[in-house]
């Protein structure tokens, strides 16, 4: 116990965003390290946590992996935005749908963040799937940053299949999505 650092501080992040784009699996890379086997759809809510240790300085990172269905949603929502930290606007690159629902997300946000100005991410997953045979039907990573700089986010393009910009063990980061550029 005497090894562990001193200071602990937790940061509580929500991951919001359609159906299908891969939040389940992107927070169980990023905190377990690898793409999960099988996945159950998302039923309200979903904890994992990620320790990282920053300058000497423990960090927990809370991952609240949210679900989109109305009936649970209407009820829980507030419990999702409050003492919130981070939240992660996730779309697929290959589904523009997931891409144009974001303002609904955002307006979601919104409503519930009590005029705070909290840190925003936009994520664009499946960047696995992106390559030139099917560039058509995409959204463009210009699309995406023209997005994130209208709403004041950070975009990034992960893949929540490969180990690239993700997970505690990162092997190769950035080579992935290197190739695709
Ligand atoms: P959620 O509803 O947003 O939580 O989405 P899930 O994490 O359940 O993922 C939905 C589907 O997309 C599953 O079949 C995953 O295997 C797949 N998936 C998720 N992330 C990726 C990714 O980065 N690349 C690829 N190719 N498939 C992914
Ligand atoms: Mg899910």
């Amino acid at each position: 116990v005497s090894s562990l650092p001193a200071r602990c501080r937790t940061f509580k992040i929500i991951v919001i965003g359609d159906s299908a784009v891969g939040k389940t699996c992107l927070t169980h890379r990023l905190c377990a390290g690898e793409f999960p086997r099988r996945v159950e759809a998302t039923i309200g809510v979903d904890f994992r946590e990620r320790l990282l240790d920053v300058e000497g300085e423990r960090i927990k990172l809370q991952m609240w992996d949210t679900a989109g269905q109305e009936r649970f949603r209407k009820s829980m929502v507030q419990h999702y935005y409050r003492n919130v930290h981070a939240v992660l606007f996730v779309y697929d690159v290959t589904c523009p749908a997931s891409f144009r629902s974001l303002p609904a997300w955002v307006e979601e946000c919104r409503q519930n963040s009590l005029g705070l100005d909290i840190p925003r991410f936009l994520v664009g997953n499946k960047s696995d799937l992106r390559g030139p045979v099917r560039a058509e039907g995409q959204v463009s990573r210009e699309q995406a940053l023209k997005f994130a700089e209208a709403h004041g986010m950070t975009l990034f393009e992960t893949s929540a299949k490969s180990p690239a910009n993700s997970g505690p063990k990162r092997r190769g980061a950035g080579e992935r999505e290197a190739a695709f550029q």
